[in-house]
């Protein structure tokens, strides 16, 4: 039995489009209209997360019944379920792009777990929403899987980022021109349940703003404290059991301070989540600001990818190579940059730019502090000081000149003996024979230079190799790894999907005879689809 207690605040508090249905339309004064998700011919439970199963505390022979697939493929609803998609639109590639909204994500409801937390279910891919426009609703498996197992490999990897549930196939097929060259085909269907405290994004707020309903700002403004900021919320001496509650109370505006000081976390959030990115090697490749989360959640696993060989410059979405807007080493730039549109968004509902202002050197504060702290652990130093940042540049510089692999490179600078520096233990980081060759003298002096600064600043042997290995991971979701999964499943075995999730959820372990899983991308894989650049058809 599917036994889940619901308590949806953000239908019950927010005002929702009065029309149903699911025409596609502008919808004014709401902030979400009512949706039902659309059946599918035949759901059929692909793979799912254990560790989300069991905070939803939704029993493992659960998740394998009919029932499960029914729910999850969008067929079938629990009670207490209240199907919704959100109305918000956002900045795309930098120019406000009006009304977006939920155009294929369905939210069924918050759930209230055993431990008394709010977990909002929402399936992406279930069927035509009033934010569609003019596509289909549904989403490719091959995106499906790419999302569900990015969402999970985030986590485990402690990086702030929407969970995922299950991975459900539809038993339909969905038209896409994955190459955006005129030729569309047909691909299998599937269905993702998404798994977040909230998924409002900066453009939720956005979107009032842009049409001047101060009122409807205010109004999420003041719900976003009270139910995903409760911390906040308290220390206006609110008891927390009115947040739950209902009546009056929860209509009153929340004072200046107290947003103030939330979009100074918003910031913040957003800060350690974009460090968290270049820690280990994560690109968005869309930083639209609706696919930022007001939670500092990762969100929106579309056209993204993991960095092989170390390149700032590297986006990973087609859509993005002639500006490259979204490359790697931009992101924490333009997070800044889509703080700034929420921040003139939400002006309206402060009374003077001061606290909007604060908020942003807040983030660039948070940034500098959040990223120092993980470049000091991924040097197993034990905090980065005078001198270091040029250390750090140098690094950079040498590890995309000579084309090394990142996740490599660092896991293995931890077997390095500091006593006798060598380049022995960085022979697999390379991806170009002839760089090698170049470069070696080049990264024996910056191995010195590093080995003599560690031995002095550096944290006591043992627990460098510790704290090394705590912050370096050794596998991350390489795009070729997610496509080997995609290119199986295709084929009707959806076991590289869970050899995948299972490797990826002890991403700092060695995990013997799973070496495989740590290569450096193969060479059959540099110029492929889905291994190095991807659309964003999904
Ligand atoms: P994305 O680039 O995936 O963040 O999507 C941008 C907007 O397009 C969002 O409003 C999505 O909900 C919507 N969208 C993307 N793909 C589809 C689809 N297949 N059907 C309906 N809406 C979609
Ligand atoms: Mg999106």
């Amino acid at each position: 039995m599917l036994n889940l207690r619901f308590d949806n605040t953000f239908v019950r508090e927010l005002p929702g489009d009065p029309q149903p249905g699911n025409r596609r339309r502008q919808v004014h004064g709401a902030l979400f209209s009512r949706v039902e998700p659309t059946p599918v011919a035949a759901p059929r439970l692909v793979a799912h997360s254990p560790e989300v199963a069991a905070l939803l505390d939704i029993p493992e022979d659960t998740v394998r019944s009919r029932r499960f697939a029914e729910v999850f493929g969008g067929n079938a609803l629990v009670e207490g379920m209240q199907p919704y998609a959100a109305n918000y639109g956002g900045h795309q590639f930098g120019n406000w792009a009006g009304q977006l909204g939920d155009g294929r994500a369905i939210s069924l409801g918050e759930t209230i777990n055993s431990r008394g937390e709010r977990w909002e279910l929402q399936l992406k891919g279930a069927g035509a929403t009033p934010y569609a426009r003019s596509a289909d609703g549904r989403a490719v498996l091959r995106s499906s899987i790419r999302e569900f197992l990015c969402s999970e490999a985030m986590f485990h990897l402690g990086v702030p980022t929407t969970r995922a549930l299950s991975l459900v196939a539809t038993g339909e097929l969905v038209e896409r021109d994955m190459f955006y060259d005129g030729r569309p085909r047909m691909e299998p269907g599937a269905v993702v349940c998404r798994v977040a405290p909230s998924f409002i994004r900066f453009g939720n707020f956005e979107l009032p703003a842009s049409r001047g309903d101060h009122g409807l700002l205010d109004r999420l403004i003041d719900f976003t404290i009270r139910r995903d900021f409760p911390e906040l919320d308290s220390r206006r001496g609110l008891p927390s059991s009115a947040i739950a509650g209902g009546g009056n109370d929860r209509l009153r505006g929340v004072d200046g301070t107290v947003r103030a000081e939330w979009f100074a976390q918003v910031c913040e959030r957003t800060a350690v989540m974009v460090a968290h990115w270049m820690r280990v090697g994560f690109v968005h490749g869309v930083m639209n600001t609706d696919n930022m989360s007001i939670l500092g959640l990762t969100i929106d696993y579309g056209p993204y990818g993991w960095i092989d060989n170390f390149d700032l410059d590297w986006t990973p979405n087609t859509t993005d190579a002639g500006s490259r807007r979204y490359r790697f080493g931009y992101q924490p730039q333009v997070a800044h940059w889509n703080l700034g549109r929420l921040a003139s968004a939400i002006a309206p509902s402060f009374g003077s730019l001061e606290p909007l202002h604060a908020g942003m050197a807040r983030f660039e504060k948070a940034f500098i502090e959040a990223d120092g702290r993980n470049m000091a652990a991924k040097l197993g130093l034990a905090a980065l000081g005078p001198g270091d940042e040029a250390l750090v540049e140098a690094l950079h510089a040498l590890l995309a000149a000579a084309q090394m692999d990142m996740t490599i490179f660092f896991r293995a600078l931890a077997r390095l003996d500091l006593a006798n520096p060598a380049t022995t233990p960085f022979g697999e980081a390379f991806y170009d024979e002839a760089k090698r060759r170049e470069l070696e003298p080049a990264l024996m002096s910056w191995l010195r230079r590093y080995a003599e600064r560690a031995r002095c600043g550096g944290l006591a042997p043992e627990r460098r190799v510790q704290a090394m290995n705590a912050a370096n991971p050794k596998y991350v979701l390489r795009n070729y790894l997610a496509q080997q999964a995609i290119d199986r499943a295709a084929e009707g075995d959806p076991e590289g999907i869970h050899e995948l999730l299972d490797v990826m959820r002890r991403p700092y372990d060695e995990q013997p005879g799973r070496e495989a899983f740590a290569a450096r991308r193969p060479e059959w894989a540099r110029d492929r689809a889905g291994c190095s650049m991807l659309s964003c058809s999904s």
